[in-house]
């Protein structure tokens, strides 16, 4: 003779839809209550499974709520049947467990010290925590204030009961850890916190994981360093080939001898050509010299040669010592002029010229390779860089 009982808290408004033929066994009420119990008295031919399927709840529930320790069941005994919320809620937290919200510049070891757990404690707490240095903020971070072990959320087709025996933890432990009182009342999603339960295997997975990811960015450092060193090197080696460039351009400029101006009054002259290229300088090995004795101006066969500073024609013809046609120019006070390589002259011996006269003409004549005027400064027959007379 089945009833049943309604806790009368729980069911004021829970419309209990009996298998059983007894018309005042349906009431009727509203909506569905959190939690509640139907006490059950075993009939002749009920088995736990069909009691179980009939409520729509998990046998083991029921063996956990009577204390059952098998599902062999006595006619007359009582029952607890925990009924199932079938309301939508959002995952139940154990009462031991303190959600946390992770803040900006929070890291997994800064939190465990801050709520006084190891780490391995707080990964116990998230074993779904994917590193140990990335936290993102805003993200939750389970907390267990009370008892420490492993959180986890309560897989679909399992109950307390399963989870517990899984881990090989007392249900009734499990559900003292979790504030449960009746294990109908967890539902998949729900988390569990399993007492003792430490995620040891997550948390050495993460401290590898942490390793490889340490050991990845010291070697991204390496690869950066080593690429700066060779930046630096490559650009050493440039600043050394400029260097060595300019010290090749700086020796070319100073095998020009550096020139003593001599001041007008010593004897300022003009240029012999109007338009020329300098080819050899003064005191340079030359092409029949081993010493330069004046400057090589190349310019076309046939440019005038004028006289470079007023004086008297003392040389006007052809000279023995490779100077070809020449011309020699007295300027008093010990100074000469030569102007050698001729193709002609325009003057005689003993003429006067003035600074700026044409008084010959380009050419090659005697030791030449090619049309130039050889110039020569003297001073009492004394070879002197010409360019210290010209402007
Ligand atoms: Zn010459």
């Amino acid at each position: 003779m089945g009833f049943f009982a309604l806790s009368a808290l729980a069911f004021a408004k829970v419309s209990i839809l009996s298998p059983l033929p007894l018309p005042e066994a349906t009431v009727e009420v509203g909506r569905a209550a959190k939690k509640g119990w139907v006490v059950y008295q075993v009939r002749p031919g009920d088995t736990l499974a069909g009691i179980a399927a009939r409520y729509g709840v998990d046998p083991k529930h029921i063996m956990w709520s009577s204390g059952l320790k098998d599902d062999r069941l006595q006619v007359g005994q009582r029952l607890q049947i925990p009924l199932v919320a079938a309301e939508e809620r959002p995952p139940r937290v154990p009462p031991g467990v303190k959600a946390y919200r992770v803040r900006p510049g929070d890291t997994l070891a800064s939190v465990a010290q801050r709520f006084g757990l190891t780490p391995l404690e707080l990964v116990s707490a998230n074993p779904s925590l994917e590193s140990l240095d990335r936290l993102v903020a805003g993200s939750v971070l389970y907390i267990p204030k009370e008892a420490k072990g492993l959180v986890v959320a309560l897989p679909e087709g399992e109950t307390l009961v399963d989870l517990a025996q899984r881990f090989g933890l007392s249900p009734v432990r499990v559900a003292q850890a979790n504030g449960v009182e009746n294990p109908a009342e967890l539902r998949p999603g729900d988390l569990v916190l399993l007492p003792g339960i430490q995620a040891r295997t997550t948390y050495q997975r993460l401290l590898a994981k942490q390793e490889a990811e340490r050991q990845a960015r010291l070697e991204a450092e390496r690869r950066r360093q080593e690429e700066l060193r060779r930046l630096a090197e490559e650009r050493r080696r440039q600043q050394a080939l400029a260097q060595q460039r300019t010290r090749q351009v700086q020796q070319a400029q100073t095998q020009r001898p550096q020139v003593r101006r001599v001041s007008y009054q010593e004897g300022a002259m003009r240029w012999p050509l109007s338009g020329f290229r300098i080819t050899t300088y003064f005191g340079q090995r030359g092409a029949f010299q081993r010493y330069h004795t004046g400057i090589d101006l190349a310019a076309p066969y046939g440019t005038p040669v004028v006289a470079a500073k007023a004086g008297q024609v003392q040389v006007a013809g052809w000279s023995a010592f490779g100077y070809g046609f020449h011309v020699v120019l007295d300027h008093g006070g010990g100074v000469e002029t030569l102007y050698a390589h001729l193709s002609r002259m325009a003057v005689r011996a003993g003429d006067w010229v003035e600074a700026g006269e044409v008084i010959g003409y380009v050419g090659s004549t005697g030791w030449s390779t090619g049309p130039h005027l050889h110039f020569e400064v003297r001073v009492n027959g004394v070879v002197r860089n010409p360019l210290a007379y010209l402007p």
